[in-house]
This record gives C-alpha cells, sequence and structure tokens, in this order.
C-alpha cells in the first residue's frame, strides 16, 4: 500500500545526521543567483502532486533561468540508481511492459535534445510514496541519487563533451519536506554533496545496502 504519511522518526534522524555531517548543505540563494548562468536546465524528478510546486518554485527562484524544462517520473532520480523490486521494475499498459529506468532516461535524453542543454539538476524527496512502496531506507534512496548522476553523465553525456566543464553539469538537490504536506507547511532543499556522503558512508555505522556497498567502494 503507498505510504504517504509525514517523516517517520528514523527517516528524519537519517536526513539530519546528513544535514549535521554536510552532506545535505542548506543553499544560499542568492550566491547560487549570481553563480548559475546558464539558461536552459533540466529538471529531474518525482512528480509527487504535494511537493512538486514546492520543487519547482525553488528551482526557478535560485537558478533564475529563462528554461527550467521538468522530466517528471515517479521516485525521480531515485529510480535510475540501482535495481528495482521485480513488482515495480516496469510501468504496464496493455499487455506492453515498459521499464521505468529506460522511460526516464529517454525522457532524460529527448529533453537534452529539445533544450540543447547538457545542464540537469537531480532532486531526490522525501517522504516519496514511490521509494516507500519500493521499501528503499533513506540513506539507500541518496546512495541510489549520488549513482543515478554517474549514470546519466556516463549513459547520456556524449563521450566527446564529457571532459568539457562548464557545458555538462549534472547537479543534486534533496527536498525535504519535514512536516508532512498540510497547507502552509515550509519545506526545505538542500545541496547533496556526493564526496561528502561517501566519505560518511566508510566513516558512520550505518544499514548496508547494495547501493551504499557500491558508493562506499567508489
Ligand atoms: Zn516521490
Amino acid at each position: 500500500m503507498a505510504d504517504r504519511s509525514p517523516l517517520t522518526p528514523r527517516e528524519k534522524q537519517d536526513i539530519e545526521r546528513l544535514k549535521d555531517a554536510g552532506v545535505l548543505v542548506a543553499i544560499d540563494e542568492n550566491q547560487l543567483r549570481l553563480e548559475q548562468s546558464n539558461p536552459r536546465r533540466i529538471l529531474v524528478a518525482c512528480r509527487d502532486g504535494h511537493r512538486i510546486w514546492d520543487l519547482m518554485s525553488f528551482q526557478c527562484a535560485i537558478y533564475g533561468s529563462e528554461c527550467n524544462h521538468p522530466v517528471l517520473e515517479h521516485g525521480g532520480s531515485v529510480i535510475l540508481g540501482g535495481e528495482l523490486p521485480e513488482h515495480l521494475r516496469c510501468k504496464k499498459w496493455r499487455g506492453a511492459s515498459f521499464p521505468r529506468d529506460q522511460v526516464l532516461l529517454a525522457d532524460i535524453a529527448e529533453s537534452m535534445a529539445v533544450k540543447e542543454t547538457l545542464i540537469i539538476d537531480n532532486y531526490a524527496h522525501f517522504p516519496c510514496v514511490f521509494c516507500r512502496m519500493c521499501e528503499f531506507s533513506v540513506l539507500q534512496c541518496m546512495a541510489r541519487h549520488a549513482l543515478a548522476k554517474d549514470r546519466i553523465r556516463t549513459e547520456l553525456v556524449p563521450q566527446e563533451m564529457q571532459s568539457q566543464s562548464g557545458k555538462v553539469l549534472v547537479t543534486c538537490h534533496v527536498h525535504v519536506d519535514w512536516f508532512g504536506h498540510k497547507k502552509g507547511d515550509p519545506f526545505k532543499t538542500y545541496f547533496f554533496n556526493r564526496k561528502e556522503f561517501s566519505r560518511w558512508l566508510k566513516e558512520n555505522p550505518h544499514e548496508p545496502t547494495p547501493e551504499t556497498q557500491l558508493l562506499r567502494a567508489a
């Protein structure tokens, strides 16, 4: 069953730990607005209707771009960072099966071509109904979020562009609904520091998953 309840104490604790460790960094809006000048950006996120409006308005406010092109799929980039449970691996429609990760990658690739940009902003969010359906923990989602960045770069950015700094940018953010989704409750979006998270996994006790193990080893 879909679990739409607010963050559990365990989820809150895990997010707090990463905040305290500098893995999740509060974003200085004014600073970023000055630094990021690319006019076209692709935004990859979960389409959760209770939260996407806040995430989109954050994206538009912080990057100030003329175009923030959304690519929305349940779970967002988290579905790209490893295997999904068998019963959720594919979307099914009229007897046909569509692997979720392939559908999302195809949508991102098409968006990059349509908007002629290599700038991609990835968002994970908590709590996420789809991630709970997959029974992913917060740390597992964070690891998948990090691995999704690698996969997007490897599979979607042309080889000859990989080394062109400034033209290719894949960022990671985490949107948190700390209080539930009642009207008027505040949300918060953080920058996700992939390097710090890998270091954190090596230095702190946690329940290992295939994704956290992979990231630890990287
Ligand atoms: Zn979601």
